[in-house]
């Protein structure tokens, strides 16, 4: 393909900027608001069915703009309706985008980053490495091609960033993906029904709260000894712990936090380390996620017994907090948390 060629990729533009662009070329002022529409309303690319533009705007329109999700490459089903897609990008790079089924509604599990810098120990995602931040658009093809796995289903949705990569690393296209998510006039999903799932990345954090009060925050805490943490989690010698959580304790918010803890054999999991979580972030509105560890190749971490999990959970229980155990979904087709690593290995 002719560089020089390439069009912009409507999924990379805002309202406002593509109302200037189309009122640029000659279009009146409400096109742009058709045109966002059929994308995210109804989910359309096929530019010519777009009844409602005249003919010639619709030809002109096709030409300008690339109009296409990316390409569903791959699909895995675990046969209980969780579903792994995985996206081919332009440059050839690929992302995995997860769909759940709960009881009342569907989570969408979305990327950030192709791969990830983070290079957290006990994550597959980390162990494949860093390639390149998404677009806007390519966060938002996400939610539109998981959307059409759905059909005409209409119901609640649940967008959480938990997929590969950390959101707030990619801070100005993840903001511009939750705003075309967001906006009425956009996908329309409530922000109180997103979240953002982070390792702690502060400054960017504190943007986040300012520019989307409502956007639930998950915080990865997986260790609550700061130099177990850092050595588990090699971005938390740059991010201070202490710092983080004197922000969360400070911070005046609507929802509550989820503290987000994978639980390892034998490293994270004792009773001591439970008081000692528990005391850590006591007086921080907050819920507790315990996971279970997903085993990952080649990693040399164990996923606790039954027994451990429970007692370590009934002690954060009688210390007052509210715990909930993530038993993974998708396990079998490695689309548990921190199992994404793009299918059969690296491009
Ligand atoms: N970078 C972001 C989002 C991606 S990870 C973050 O750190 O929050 C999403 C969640 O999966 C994190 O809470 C992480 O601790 C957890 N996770 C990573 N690898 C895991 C594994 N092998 N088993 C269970 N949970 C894992």
């Amino acid at each position: 393909m002719n560089v020089l060629l390439k069009k912009p990729w409507i999924l990379d533009r805002q309202l406002s900027e593509l109302n200037a662009e189309l009122v640029a070329e000659g279009f009146r002022d409400y096109a742009a608001r058709q045109v966002f529409q059929w994308v995210y309303f109804k989910n359309s690319q096929d530019v010519n069915s777009w009844s409602n533009i005249a003919k010639a705007n619709r030809q002109k329109l096709a030409g300008l703009y690339d109009w296409e999700l990316r390409p569903v490459l791959d699909r895995q089903d675990d046969g209980h309706g969780t579903r792994k897609l995985l996206i081919g990008l332009a440059d050839g790079q690929k992302i995995e985008t997860v769909l759940i089924p709960e009881k009342d509604h569907y989570t969408f599990c979305l990327s950030s980053q192709a791969g990830c810098p983070l290079a957290c120990a006990f994550c597959a995602t980390g162990a494949m490495g860093f390639r390149r931040n998404l677009t806007c658009g390519e966060i938002v093809t996400q939610v539109l091609s998981l959307r059409k796995e759905l059909g005409a289903y209409a119901g609640k949705l649940n967008l959480v960033f938990m997929g590969m990569g950390e959101p707030l690393l990619n801070y100005a296209n993840l903001a511009r993906a939750l705003r075309l998510i967001c906006a009425a006039d956009g996908l329309n999903i409530s922000p109180r029904h997103v979240t953002v799932s982070t390792a702690g990345i502060l400054e960017n954090l504190k943007n986040l709260e300012a520019d989307f009060p409502q956007v639930k925050i998950a915080f990865s805490l997986n260790a609550s000894d700061p130099q177990l943490r850092a050595e588990l989690m090699p971005i938390a010698r740059k991010e201070r712990l202490e710092d983080l959580l004197a922000h969360l304790r400070g911070h005046k918010r609507r929802q509550r936090i989820t503290f987000e803890y994978v639980l390892l054999a034998g490293i994270n999991d004792s009773p001591a380390q439970a008081r000692q979580l528990a005391k850590l972030i006591q007086g921080i509105p907050s819920k507790v996620n315990l996971i279970p560890y997903n085993a990952t190749p080649r990693l040399p971490f164990r996923r606790p017994t039954e027994v451990a999990v429970e007692s370590f959970r009934a002690i954060l229980l009688e210390k007052g907090l509210t715990v909930v155990t993530r038993w993974s979904k998708g396990e079998g087709i490695r689309s548990a948390c921190g199992q994404l690593a793009v299918f059969g290995g690296s491009s």
